[in-house]
């Protein structure tokens, strides 16, 4: 079918800047949006037009309006963006209308793409992003994006009257993050580090607010930080007005380890997380107890958030979500999230739960740590059913972090549908993946695999860990036999965080026969410290069983030995088949620091970089 035409118009775009050195320019552009392509084309008098660049729209994840503070050099002065393979597109309308138009058409064309969580609301400036400081261009974003919503200032939200507003009790004050010179009449000026009045934040990317003066108006959600923490109401584990011995005797009576709360101090403004736990004390406390830790803040100039050891995190709720999955020198994981009203869990339970009567079991594909791996249907859908053996597994624990699991949507995950508890033994859904496990995928395709393919299937793997990074999810058993390959030969990752529940005592001490040492960074060895950049360290190993078309790493050593090895300062040799360029990347994510190693966020834009070059 012939693409239909949705928009065209004359727009002015800055350069892409894909290679490091090539130089910024505005250009004026006409565009053409259709059902297919976003195009533009140079247009000049007495000239055939020129197609000067074409995105398929398939290949977009984002698109949004930029609110920026810096100067905008060129003529048209409504700046917005267009995020595609990894490179991002910024494009100049000549009003507030026309880039509203633009952007609410190109939402509506990609909102079924695989798009980005969050994003840039600001611009990437001298080497940093403008709106959260991070310096690494592919950094996930600071801000949530919402494919359906537009930013558009026009229908606004009708500005309440402030004379009623300020009868209303629970009133939130916002920061102003930085300064903000209105865009048009109806905003209001922001002044870095005052404080304003929240009057209404139900738009996405504009609240209204009231300055000291009593002057209101709106402004860029993305430019003030919401000061009181009633804004965690809407999450489960957060307790306003409860003090600590109500604390203690709430988590006593639920009784279960890493049941949780965040309350406010007595301090005002600090808050403090409190958590259930039967662990024996070291300087004799008594047991069962509840341990208190305030969530401290550090002196500099971002005031990031930290709990017992610094791990650092620009909002509570991403600390919490980070020590519900890592205990991180805190007595326990945070496990149960306790409230007092109690949470409408019945209604969360009711998306995990697979109704036995809509699953269809069939043949067995393998078995795996925790029992039988088998095929089925569900709901229309083929699907792997994993058959959980009781003894295998601590499936309390599991069916908490089944929910935690089932929110994570991305193309190179494999898919959790959901979770069976009414069948004996439980079973875990997920998405079918025709080609099976990637290890055996590649043994049995030796010496037939070219380069494309081994660097798109590195690439696959890194997106989707990209994603459990944006996540602050941890894998912790990143190989090759824990990714499968679909029908069309995508690598999607899986198993992600699966060992935290294996009750093999033999698989979870890095000391023991079936612990994955020779896939574990260093400091997993020694002190089971995990992180994303231990994950980025396997995701090394993994890549080398790439290249080495599924040889398993360190093949006639021991785990002591590999120990040895990698004390020593020895690395995995360089396999025969893998380019330079690449096998920088693998010695890269062997760095024996941590924070030495590539993020994969940047992994992904090297290996992107790679592909669309000649290795
Ligand atoms: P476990 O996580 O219990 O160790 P695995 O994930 O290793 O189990 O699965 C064992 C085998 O089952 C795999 O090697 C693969 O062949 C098959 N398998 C597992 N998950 C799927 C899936 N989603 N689609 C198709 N086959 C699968």
């Amino acid at each position: 079918m012939f693409p239909r035409v949705i928009l065209k118009g004359t727009m002015i775009k800055k350069s892409q800047q894909k290679k490091r050195t090539s130089p910024c320019n505005y250009k004026e552009r006409f565009f053409v949006l259709d059902t297919q392509d976003l195009k533009y084309s140079e247009r000049r008098p007495g000239k055939k037009p020129m197609l000067k660049g074409c995105i398929e729209l398939s290949r977009i994840k984002c698109v949004e309006t930029v609110c920026t503070d810096i100067p905008i050099p060129c003529s048209y002065k409504y700046p917005f963006q267009v995020f595609h393979d990894n490179h991002y597109l910024y494009i100049f309308a000549p009003d507030n209308d026309c880039r509203q138009r633009w952007v609410r058409a190109l939402k509506e064309e990609t909102k079924n793409n695989y798009l980005v969580k969050k994003y840039h609301p600001n611009l990437w400036n001298d080497g940093k992003w403008r709106c959260c400081q991070q310096t690494e261009k592919l950094a996930t974003g600071c801000h949530m994006y919402n494919p359906e919503g537009c930013a558009s200032k026009k229908p606004l939200p009708q500005l309440p009257d402030p004379e009623m507003e300020l009868h209303d009790s629970g009133r939130q004050v916002v920061i102003a993050l930085q300064d903000y010179t209105p865009l048009g009449d109806d905003d209001l000026p922001l002044q870095k580090d005052l404080e304003y009045l929240l009057i209404n934040s139900s738009h996405s990317e504009w609240w209204a607010v009231q300055d000291e003066r009593g002057n209101t108006g709106f402004v860029p959600s993305t430019y003030v930080a919401e000061k009181s923490g009633s804004n965690f109401e809407r999450f489960k584990w957060y307790n306003k007005h409860i003090n600590r011995a109500e604390a203690e005797d709430l988590l006593m009576k639920e009784g279960k380890e890493g049941a949780f709360m965040v309350r406010d101090s007595r301090q005002a403004g600090v808050y403090t997380v409190s958590v259930f736990t039967k662990a024996p004390g070291s300087n004799g406390e008594k047991n069962p107890r509840v341990k208190h830790y305030q969530i401290r803040q550090t002196e500099t100039e971002q005031k990031e958030f930290y709990l017992a050891e610094k791990y650092l995190f620009s909002t509570i709720p991403e600390l919490i979500h980070y020590h519900q999955h890592n205990a991180a020198g805190l007595i326990t994981r945070l496990k149960h999230p306790v409230s007092v009203g109690g949470c409408s869990e019945e209604a969360a339970e009711d998306q995990w739960e697979v109704n036995p009567e809509e699953l269809v079991i069939g043949q067995e594909l393998g078995s795996g740590q925790f029992g039988l791996v088998l095929d089925g249907r569900w709901r229309d859908k083929k699907v792997a059913v994993k058959m959980v053996r009781e003894e295998c597994m601590s499936d309390e624990d599991f069916k908490e972090e089944a929910k935690v699991m089932m929110r994570l949507h991305h193309c190179k995950l494999v898919q959790l549908y959901g979770v069976c508890t009414q069948c004996s033994p439980m079973c875990l859904v997920f998405e079918f993946m025709e080609n099976g496990c990637l290890s055996d995928y590649l043994r049995e395709r030796k010496g037939r695999l070219s380069q494309d393919t081994m660097l798109g299937m590195c690439l696959d793997v890194s997106e989707g860990m990209a994603y459990l990074e944006s996540s602050n999810f941890i894998h912790r058993d990143l190989a090759a036999r824990n990714c499968l390959v679909s029908s069309s030969n995508e690598v999607k990752v899986s198993d992600f965080g699966m060992t935290r529940f294996v009750l093999d005592d033999q698989y979870t001490s890095s000391q023991c026969s079936k612990f994955p040492v020779k896939w574990s960074a260093p400091e997993v060895i020694k002190y089971s410290k995990f992180s994303s950049k231990s994950d980025v360290w396997s995701f090394g190993v993994l890549m080398w069983e790439v290249y080495n078309e599924g040889r398993f790493p360190y093949e006639n050593r021991s785990n002591s030995e590999v120990v040895e090895s990698l004390n020593a300062g020895l690395r995995l040799l360089k396999p025969r088949l893998v380019p330079d360029s690449v096998h920088v990347l693998m010695e890269w994510c062997w760095k024996e620091k941590p924070e030495d190693r590539p993020s994969f966020a940047l992994l992904v834009h090297e290996l992107a970089t790679l592909t669309d070059t000649d290795l």
